[in-house]
């Protein structure tokens, strides 16, 4: 077999392998901020408005079409002109700023905001470089202390604390959060869509449940809206599972900082532990 006929195989066999229903729930809880609909109906994507249509993201290797290379071109070149205009309008302007940068950091945040490409924390919270620590992943979530899981966030707390010495670390969630209301969409038992998305967010759990618990009766977008801040909390009590965290606060060194930012009101709510 010829490697495009491969190639075509292989597509067509990913494609027959896809269970629309499925991927279409998770997909479109994920992707869509779909503002007045439910986990169910947000199911059936092609009955969704376009501004709010899910892309076609699920776990196989699969895209909906090739992206056309002018296209690509095109998007690159977006990159290359963001960065002259950063370049000649802040960094050529700003040597203050950049040059003791070269020789270091000393970030005095650390912040844990979602992956989301509307809430990048430095541009809404005003942070310069240098100013700020960040990790960012889906849901803004930080898992308990574990030595054998998430390394990645475990290394990052880890050097902010102990070596960066940061004062303030925030975790700050936001409105119509995908990976909140992918969290709050999981049913007990089921199989999972993704590789790593269902996984990740059941870091959320305790506070899905006291959610559930406590707010029972609120239709789901509003569960959705208190399950944003329930997984802040949640998040801020498994950072002082960190024992250089813990003695951090102990010591007056450092400082926990929850927060939420409503893309719809433009609003933003900080608060202490
Ligand atoms: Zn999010």
């Amino acid at each position: 077999m010829s490697t495009a006929a491969a190639a075509a195989a292989a597509q067509s066999w990913c494609f027959a392998t896809v269970t629309p229903r499925s991927r279409a729930t998770v997909v479109a809880s994920l992707a869509s901020p779909s503002p007045s609909s439910s986990s169910s109906s947000s199911s059936n994507s092609s009955n969704l408005p376009a501004p709010f249509r899910p892309r076609l993201i699920r776990n196989t290797p699969v895209f909906a079409a090739p992206v056309a290379p002018a296209a690509m071109d095109a998007a690159v070149d977006r990159l290359k002109d963001g960065f002259a205009k950063f370049k000649t309008e802040f960094y050529d302007k700003k040597p203050e700023l950049f040059e003791p940068l070269k020789a270091g950091q000393a970030p005095k945040y650390m912040v844990f905001s979602c992956a989301d490409s509307r809430v990048c924390p430095s541009v809404t919270m005003g942070l310069e470089p240098g100013e700020a620590f960040t990790v960012r992943n889906i849901a803004n979530m930080v898992p308990a202390y574990c030595k054998i899981k998430h390394a990645g966030v475990g290394s990052a707390i880890e050097y902010a604390v102990c070596a960066l010495k940061v004062e303030l670390i925030v975790v700050i969630g936001h409105s119509r959060c995908g990976g909140i209301k992918a969290l709050l969409s999981l049913k007990d038992g089921a199989p999972d869509s993704f590789h790593f998305v269902e996984d990740w967010v059941r870091t959320g759990f305790p506070a899905k449940k006291k959610v559930q618990t406590e707010h029972a009766s609120l239709p789901f977008d509003d569960q959705c809206a208190i399950l944003e801040k329930e997984a802040v909390n949640q998040s801020l009590e498994n950072l002082k599972t960190y024992p250089f965290v813990k003695e951090g606060i102990a010591n007056g060194t450092l400082k926990l900082v929850g927060g939420h930012y409503d893309f719809v009101s433009g609003n933003l709510d900080l608060w202490e532990p």
